[in-house]
């Protein structure tokens, strides 16, 4: 007998359906290799130091030649910080205790404006061994409500994004450049990422992804340390903190501008490459 699925999760499937429809998939993901901890360097360093806040200097993207799609990006970098230095890798078995550790230490925080509006502080979710992990922008209004990140409409389609990778959410680590909602959903302030990014930097050196997606161009200017223009940030792989950072847009912008999701995809397989996952074939 066919079992009987509610309409929530046949709504659920619809989207999803529709998502690779958009995408041009006919075909469904195949996984090559298990998921594996990354960075998982038995005997090294225990967890990991505070990183210490260093004072927000100049730097500078290296040169770039073309992107995986042949095209010459229009480099124009204005520099916004410096990256605090690297912190020691984290055996996997220590690195749940060591995010916590980066929990505690953030507390009640007031470090910035920001906290004046917020209900939840938003502090990442998912998998401490997660082989990959995205960063978007700051928490909406269901993020703030529930203290999770991506999960209102935006966070629906960053779900089927991971599914259509042939992935499962909770096999990531998901995390903002700030972790407390802006009043309006507007754009961290600068003084704002500046003053939270030396956690969200502390959270990947722990979890050490092996690929790391910047969802959008905030994140991308937070991450790389300078502002420049999307077009010129996709479609390469960055070398980022030991890991590979690729730059994608925002589910937010998607669910805006659809016709943008196959753009989208087309970086997400990149992601897939560098994980060593079969990307599906397009109709
Ligand atoms: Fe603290 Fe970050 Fe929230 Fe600002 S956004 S109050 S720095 S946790």
């Amino acid at each position: 007998m066919p079992r009987l699925i509610d309409s929530a999760t046949r709504e659920a499937l619809a989207e999803r359906l529709r998502f690779y429809r958009d995408l041009g998939l006919t075909d469904f993901y195949h996984k090559d290799v298990e998921p594996v901890a990354s960075g998982d360097v038995a005997g090294e360093a225990a967890i990991a130091p505070a990183t210490e806040v260093v004072a927000r200097t100049a730097a500078e993207i290296p040169a770039q030649g073309p992107n995986h799609f042949g095209e010459e990006p229009a480099i124009k970098t204005r520099k916004v910080f410096q990256a605090p230095e690297i912190g020691a890798v984290v055996p996997a078995e220590q690195r749940a205790a060591a995010l916590q550790a980066i929990r505690d230490e953030i507390g009640d925080c007031t470090r910035c404006g920001l906290h004046k509006g917020r209900n939840k502080l938003v502090f990442g979710d998912g998998a401490p061994t997660a082989r990959l992990m995205f960063v978007g922008e700051g928490p909406g209004a269901d993020e703030d409500a529930q203290g999770l990140p991506f999960v209102g409409r935006a966070g629906q389609l960053l779900n089927n994004m991971i599914a259509a990778m042939g992935l499962k959410r909770e096999e990531c680590y998901i995390a903002n450049v700030v972790k407390c909602r802006p009043p309006g959903n507007r754009a961290p302030e600068p003084d704002e990422a500046n003053t939270c990014t030396p956690f969200l930097f502390r959270q990947i050196d722990v979890l050490r992804p092996q690929v790391l997606v910047a969802l959008g161009a905030t994140a991308a200017t937070y991450l790389l340390g300078a502002r420049q223009p999307l077009a010129g940030l996709r479609g390469r792989v960055h070398a980022f903190r030991g890991t590979s950072l690729i730059v994608t847009y925002h589910p937010a912008f998607l669910l805006r501008d659809p016709r943008q999701k196959k753009e989208a995809w087309a970086d997400l397989q990149i992601a897939m490459k560098e994980l060593g996952l079969k990307v599906p074939k397009r109709g």
